[in-house]
C-alpha cells in the first residue's frame, strides 16, 4: 500500500535497514522480531509468526503451563507492525523500532492475551462513560553492576547519594543524564529523573497522556532502560524488591479524566477538597476493588515485600490528600492538574494491565456511584486505620478470582490464563527452599 511504501522510503532516507518489531506479553515483558526492511511489507500484510507460549519453561527450567501453550501444540499468533509507532533507537543506528498488534491468526481478531487490547476494551467502557482517562506513570528501578567478588550482580554506587541527590556523587558514571537523554530521543515523552532513596535506585518521570499512549510509552520505556543498563555492561531491574538492604521500587500512576468537553471530571472547586463528585467515586471504586488490584499492580511473589510500615509503599488500603503513606494520595494541584496518585504498583506490573485494572476499578465506582471513607489522617501504617492489603500473590490471585465485577471488566479468558498462570508461579516458589531458611534453621535444627 502506499502508506507503507511511504515509510519504506522515509525509513531507507534515514539509513534505518531493519525494524524490530515488539509486543507485551502478558506480564509485560517486550517480546521481539528484527525483520530486515526489505521484509517490512510482508510482514504488515501477513503478520510476524510468533510461538504464542514463549512461558512453557521458566528461567530456572520449571515447565509452564499456559493456555496455548504445550497441550495445544504451541500455534502461532501474528503480529503486525503498527507504522504508527515507529521511531529510530538513538543507541542503535539503522535500526527503527515499533509495536505490533498481536492477533490470533485462526480468527484475525485481537489475541486473547494481548495486553494492549484488553486495554482498548476498558477504554470503550470509559467512553461509553463519556470519560478519556489521562495518566502519568512514575517508575523507579535499581541499576546493577557485576560484584567481581562473587562475580554476581550488586547496586551501582550502592553507597552514594540519598533521594534526591544530583550529580557524580550520587551517580559517578553518570548513567542518568545519559539514559535522560536517550529517552528523550527515543520520543516516548520523558520529564525528569532523580536519584532516589536507596544507592543505586533511580526515578523518571513521563508525561501524563490519554491512557493507551502513556501504557505503551511506560512498556517501551521498561524495555529501553534495560537495554541502555546492558549497553553499560549493567543490569537495570524493575523487581518489586531486589534486596533485602534497601526499600522497593515503585509504579505511581497519576490518573484524572476528561469529560466530553475537555474538562478535567476530577476538579470541582466547590466540591469537598476541590474534588468532584466522579473523582470520589473513582477514589472509592479503587479501594473498594484494591484487593483484586494488587494481583496485577503486585504482579510477583517478591512484590510483596515491598509492602511494610514506612517503606512509602502503601501497606493499607486508603486514601489521604497530599499524604504519601496511603495507597491513594491526592497530589495538592486543582484545577486541571486535579488528580489521584495510585501508589499501590510496583515497577515490575505489566503497564497495560495495572493501567486497565486501574480503570476499571475506578469506572465501577464512578457507574455505583460508591462514597469513600474519610480520608487518612496522617501516619498511614497504623492497622487500627483500615484494612490490610493482601499480603501475598496468593491471597491477592484469590481476591481477583472473587472480585467478579472487576473480572468482567477484564475478560473471563483473560483472567483465567492470568490465574493459572501466576498460580503456578505461586506454586514453584511455594517448593522452593530460599537461602534464608538455610541460614535461620541449618545449624540449629
Ligand atoms: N520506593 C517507594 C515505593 O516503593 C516510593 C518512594 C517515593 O515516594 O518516591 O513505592
Ligand atoms: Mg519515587
Ligand atoms: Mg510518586
Amino acid at each position: 500500500t502506499p502508506d507503507i511504501r511511504q515509510h519504506m522510503e522515509r525509513l531507507a532516507a534515514e539509513g534505518i535497514d531493519v525494524v524490530r518489531v515488539t509486543y507485551p506479553d502478558l506480564i509485560g515483558t517486550e517480546r521481539a522480531r528484527d525483520v530486515l526492511l526489505d521484509h517490512l511489507p510482508a510482514a504488515c500484510e501477513h503478520g510476524l509468526a510468533f510461538c504464542r507460549a514463549v512461558y512453557h519453561t521458566s528461567p530456572q527450567g520449571d515447565v509452564v503451563p499456559v493456555a496455548g501453550g504445550l497441550d495445544a501444540g504451541l500455534p502461532d499468533i501474528a503480529v503486525r507492525p503498527d507504522l504508527g509507532t515507529l521511531v529510530a533507537l538513538p543507541w542503535e543506528p539503522g535500526v527503527a523500532a515499533c509495536l505490533g498488534e498481536v492477533i490470533d491468526p485462526a480468527t484475525g481478531a485481537p489475541a486473547p492475551e494481548s495486553p494492549r487490547d484488553l486495554l482498548r476494551a476498558v477504554l470503550a467502557r470509559c467512553q461509553d462513560q463519556g470519560l478519556r482517562p489521562v495518566v502519568g506513570p512514575e517508575l523507579e528501578y535499581f541499576l546493577c553492576e557485576t560484584d567481581p567478588a562473587s562475580g554476581g550482580w550488586r547496586r551501582y554506587a550502592r553507597d552514594a547519594g540519598v533521594v534526591y541527590t544530583a550529580g557524580l556523587r550520587a551517580d559517578p558514571d553518570n548513567h542518568l543524564l545519559r539514559t535522560l537523554r536517550l529517552l528523550r530521543d527515543l520520543r516516548i515523552g520523558t520529564l525528569s529523573g532523580n536519584h532516589e532513596f536507596d544507592g543505586g535506585q533511580f526515578e523518571i518521570n513521563l508525561t501524563h497522556s490519554e491512557a493507551l499512549s502513556a501504557a505503551d510509552r511506560a512498556f517501551r520505556f521498561k524495555a529501553a532502560v534495560k537495554e541502555l543498563a546492558r549497553r553499560e555492561g549493567r543490569l537495570a531491574t524493575f523487581m518489586a524488591k531486589p534486596f533485602n538492604d534497601a526499600g522497593g521500587s515503585g509504579f505511581h500512576l497519576h490518573l484524572s479524566c476528561e469529560d466530553e468537553d475537555g474538562r478535567n471530571a476530577f476538579d470541582d472547586p466547590a466540591g469537598t477538597y476541590g474534588l468532584s463528585a466522579t473523582a470520589r467515586h473513582a477514589i472509592a471504586g479503587i479501594l473498594a476493588h484494591a484487593p483484586a488490584l494488587a494481583a496485577l499492580a503486585n504482579p510477583t511473589v517478591n512484590s510483596y515485600r515491598r509492602f511494610g510500615p514506612d517503606t512509602l509503599a502503601p501497606w493499607l488500603i486508603d486514601w489521604g490528600l497530599d499524604n504519601r503513606s496511603a495507597m491513594v494520595r491526592i497530589p495538592p494541584e486543582r484545577g486541571s492538574g486535579a488528580r489521584l496518585e495510585l501508589r499501590l504498583g510496583d515497577a515490575s506490573a505489566n503497564p497495560y494491565l495495572l493501567i486497565a485494572a486501574t480503570l476499571a476499578a475506578a469506572l465501577l465506582g464512578i457507574q455505583a456511584g460508591a462514597e469513600p471513607p474519610a480520608p487518612l489522617e496522617g501516619y498511614g501504617y497504623d492497622t487500627a486505620k483500615a484494612a490490610l492489603l493482601p499480603m501475598n500473590l496468593s491471597a491477592a490471585l484469590d481476591a481477583l478470582e472473587a472480585d467478579s465485577d472487576l473480572t468482567e471488566l477484564l475478560g473471563k479468558d483473560f483472567t483465567a490464563s492470568y490465574l493459572s498462570y501466576k498460580r503456578n508461579e505461586v506454586e514453584r516458589f511455594g517448593r522452593h527452599v530460599t537461602d534464608w531458611e538455610f541460614t535461620e534453621y541449618a545449624h540449629h535444627l
